[in-house]
């Protein structure tokens, strides 16, 4: 079953930068980080070295974020 539940992606986008920080930089490391919506796992995406971009398989969480590592 598939719904989008807008709540969750309100949730995620009022998380704090720290938070969407570390879960990169577990990503990162090649840790495995889930989904909180749907428990898939969350895939790191780097564009460039200034920025990176976080989904799960179903697009339930992006992050987009510019990093100063
Ligand atoms: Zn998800």
């Amino acid at each position: 079953m598939t719904k989008i539940d807008f709540s969750q992606i309100n949730k995620s986008t009022a998380k704090s930068f720290n938070q969407q920080r570390n879960v990169i930089k577990l990503l990162a490391k090649g840790k495995t980080v889930l989904c909180e919506a749907c428990q898939e796992p969350l895939t790191l995406t780097v564009k460039n070295e200034d920025e990176s971009g976080v989904q799960c398989l179903k697009g339930c969480t992006q992050i987009n974020l510019e990093l100063d590592i």
